[in-house]
């Protein structure tokens, strides 16, 4: 069970941006042009329909972890029912809101220079909690370890020499440090969640119906403009207008100098109707 870990700064694993938590959104405007990204998570109701190769007790353990770590990010959860051969299975779908910077096509985040983080004093969560997302069970984190660890090019120091990450729980105090904060913000950010799935149930803000999302879940997550939950909090009271125009032109000016020629990037197209989006939103 014990596994050792260390970062070798090898930058490999920054190959793409990360996926942000709502709530830390706002703080990293600068760095990141912010797509909201709405994903369902499906889990059966009952232990019993928990597909797994795992001894009984790890397959129980695994499922009541998941079933609260779910019910702690999710936005909003409701019954489905799922065929399985030729059985009925009842799930709960889980409705993820999160945060996805646009993929700039460079195949690496665009927070990378070089072979280091340029915002690692403030870098995210999910950045924070590697290689064990705080979303994810810590009961099954030796599997993610070995996995992660595992990927072709990582260059992890997982020998004698390295630190013990994995003891009989978690033992990295920045991984649990990180898993803790991101359940904090899970909670604070739960106000502006609900209200985005009220508008979305009723198709404000140009936003998907959940059912919508959940159509769509078998080809993966839907993408949004990041302008009606910047809307909806504004609406809820939790920033103030003035701090919406400053996050939109602070998104207008990071988006124009993606799109200054030479620019070439594979998203000139989507950069330029966010920016036609938000300009619009708030005209000189
Ligand atoms: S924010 Fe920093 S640590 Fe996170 S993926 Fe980007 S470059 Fe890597
Ligand atoms: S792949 Fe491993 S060693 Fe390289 S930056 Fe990521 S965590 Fe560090």
């Amino acid at each position: 069970m014990e596994r050792r870990f260390a970062c070798t700064r090898c930058a490999q694993c920054c190959n793409r941006a990360p996926e942000l938590e709502l709530g830390e959104a706002a703080a990293l405007a600068d760095v990141f042009v912010l797509r909201l990204m709405l994903r369902i998570y499906s889990l059966p109701r009952a232990l019993a329909d928990f597909a797994s190769d795992l001894p009984r007790d790890q397959a129980s353990a695994e499922f009541y972890e998941s079933k609260r770590l779910l019910s702690q990010f999710a936005a909003a959860s409701w019954p489905a029912k799922a065929q399985r051969g030729t059985v009925t299975v009842d799930y709960v779908q889980y409705l993820s809101l999160s945060v996805l910077p646009l993929d700039l096509g460079t195949g690496t985040c665009p927070a990378l220079g070089g072979d280091s983080c340029t915002i690692y004093p403030r870098r995210p969560l999910s950045c924070r909690s590697v290689p064990l997302h705080y979303s994810r069970p810590a009961v099954a984190a030796a599997r993610e370890l070995d996995a992660f660890v595992a990927t072709p090019g990582f260059r992890c120091e997982t020998g004698p020499d390295a630190p013990l990450v994995i003891a009989s729980g978690i033992a990295d105090p920045a991984i649990l440090a990180a898993r803790s904060e991101a359940a904090a913000l899970a909670q604070s950010d739960q106000r502006w969640k609900t209200a985005i799935v009220k508008a979305m149930r009723a198709g404000a803000h140009g936003l998907p119906t959940p059912r919508e999302v959940e159509a769509s879940a078998a080809r993966g997550a839907l993408t949004a403009s990041m302008l009606g939950p910047w809307r909806i909090a504004e609406a809820t009271g939790l920033i103030t207008r003035d701090a919406t125009e400053r996050l939109l032109a602070t998104q207008c000016q990071l988006i124009e100098q993606y799109l200054r020629p030479p620019s070439g990037i594979a998203t000139d197209q989507a950069l330029g109707e966010m920016l036609r989006e938000y300009r619009s939103a708030f005209p000189a």
